[in-house]
């Protein structure tokens, strides 16, 4: 889970693109901090650029898929405002 000290620097979004689940390698629709829906690893990732393969995972093998089930990644948190 994404940590921080100051909740004065973030601010709650209900834009649609937190709820996508999205599989490796996917262009990234926003820059933030992803979080694979099966183990819990997360990565951060820069908008335009491809969400993190598998194997750069440590608990995802080289099948592209999480040791626990498939690896889909999920917006956590957004650097910047994400329009709904
Ligand atoms: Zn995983």
């Amino acid at each position: 889970m994404p940590n921080y000290k100051y909740g004065k620097f973030f601010g709650e979004n209900q834009s649609d693109t937190f709820d996508q689940l999205l599989p490796p390698g996917t262009v990234t629709p926003a820059s933030g901090i992803y979080r694979c829906e099966t183990c819990g690893f997360e990565a951060v990732s820069t908008l335009g650029h491809p969400l993190p393969p598998t194997v750069t995972c440590p608990n995802h093998d080289r099948q592209w898929k999480c040791n626990h089930g498939l690896v889909r990644w999920r917006l956590v948190a957004a650097a910047v405002h994400v329009s709904a």
